[in-house]
This record gives C-alpha cells, structure tokens and sequence, in this order.
C-alpha cells in the first residue's frame, strides 16, 4: 500500500479524532500515519459561533481545546472561552443559565481544576527531565 494520504484518510482522521477519545498514537497507528501526518490532516472543529472581533467563523483547534470550551477564530487568531463568545455574541440562553445556576459555577469550577490539573501534569512532565 502506498502511504500517501487522500481526501478519505483526512475524512476518516477527522473522524476519529473529534469523534473518539482514543490517543493521537493509537489513531496514528491504525491508519498507518506518523504522528505528524495525522496532525496534518486534522481540520479545527466548527463550534458554530462567530469571532467577536471580526465575525470569523470559530473553531476548536483541537480536541484538548474543545474539552476546556476554548474556541479560535479562523480568521484573525483571536482565541477565546467559549462561554464568553456566546455571552458576546448575545446568546441569552448561555447567559440566563449563568446568573445564579449552581450547574454553571460548578462547570466554572470544574474548568479551573481542569486547568490546574492540566498544569499539573505538564510541570511532572516537564519535571522527569529525561
Ligand atoms: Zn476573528
């Protein structure tokens, strides 16, 4: 089999990456990519909102991005939380279900410790020094 890739190996790609949770280096290996090709070949998620600064359409960069709600413009870069983009963007829904919800401030919270986790792993990470 020749490993160049098609219009169906990205579909495919994009496919199991957004649709699934399993490791970059599993899906690498069962379409028989590098790791690098497989990155090549993810497009950003649509998120269905618009840029606050340019009205760009907005995207998740990636599936570490869609988890924590940030979303990225794809037309001027602007990177922003996703809960933000829809209180800017007027979405009354988002903003009535967080004055005062007790669902909201626990997924503010649980983003934090998300964040803090995250931050966790990379130091240990950065930290083994090997
Ligand atoms: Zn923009």
């Amino acid at each position: 089999m020749a490993s160049t890739t098609t219009d169906h190996d990205a579909e495919r790609a994009n496919e199991l990456y957004w649709g699934s949770d399993r490791s970059v280096n599993e899906l690498a290996e069962d379409l028989d990519l590098s790791k690098g090709a497989l990155y090549s070949l993810i497009r950003p998620l649509p998120a269905g909102l618009e840029c606050p600064e340019c009205a760009g359409g907005m995207s998740y960069a990636n599936r570490t991005a869609r988890d924590r709600g940030y979303v990225t413009c794809e037309g001027c870069g602007l990177e922003e939380e996703e809960a933000l983009v829809r209180i800017e963007s007027g979405d009354a829904s988002v903003l009535h279900e967080s004055v005062g919800s007790p669902a909201a401030t626990r997924t503010l919270v649980g983003t934090a410790l998300l964040g803090v986790a995250a931050g966790f792993v990379l130091a240990r990470l950065v930290g083994r020094g090997d």
